[in-house]
């Protein structure tokens, strides 16, 4: 066992495919948990260290735990071999910039994961999903959360979807810090 210094998070070492991912404590479990999710999907998918955008969800709905759902930009799709869910949601826009996001992706996976799965409950467990894009999510993939006059982006959608099912993103900020946004019942919570 190796000793670590202060403020430095092992729990990274600990995100190993096939098995459920640990539980973050703090702002540096959530990076560090992202950071091994981030590295392990390009290496699984042949996908370059700096091209973006890639998420990645993962889900405490019991049976599920071990699942990853995986998404990419349309630019990093082209050249990668990833799995192609259902589109059970899609962009509520139809400008080029504003489709087909990374996730995007993740939610039609999970969906497929909870549609395929056998007494899957869902109420009051979580999907998470990490961005790598330092500015989280875009505006369409949140459009329809504060306002239910607009057409529900790709979140708005599933929340709506599901309700009891706590949504929650995490990415890291051009400086290294945590952003998060979390959605619950077709609204953000904070
Ligand atoms: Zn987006």
């Amino acid at each position: 066992m190796s000793a670590l210094g202060s403020g430095v998070s092992s729990i990274g070492s600990r995100v190993v495919r096939g098995k459920a991912i640990p539980r973050a404590g703090n702002q540096a479990d959530w990076l560090a948990i992202g950071r091994a999710l981030n590295a392990d999907v390009r290496t699984q998918y042949g996908i370059g260290p700096t091209i973006h955008t890639v998420a990645v969800g993962w889900t405490s709905i019991p049976g599920l735990e071990s699942a990853r759902f995986v998404g990419a930009s349309r630019r990093i799709r082209e050249s990668s071999w990833l799995p192609m869910p259902t589109p059970h949601v899609d962009a509520p826009r139809s400008g080029s910039q504003f489709v087909d996001h990374a996730e995007q992706d993740v939610v039609n996976g999970f969906i497929d994961a909870v549609e395929k799965g056998t007494r899957i409950h869902i109420e009051s467990e979580t999907l998470w999903i990490y961005v790598t894009h330092e500015k989280g999510p875009c505006k369409a993939c949140i459009q329809g959360l504060a306002n239910r006059l607009v057409a529900p982006g790709i979140l708005a959608q599933l929340s709506l979807r599901y309700p009891g099912l706590l949504i929650q993103l995490t990415w890291e900020t051009a400086a290294g810090k945590l952003g998060y946004l979390q959605v619950e019942n077709g609204d953000r919570l904070q």
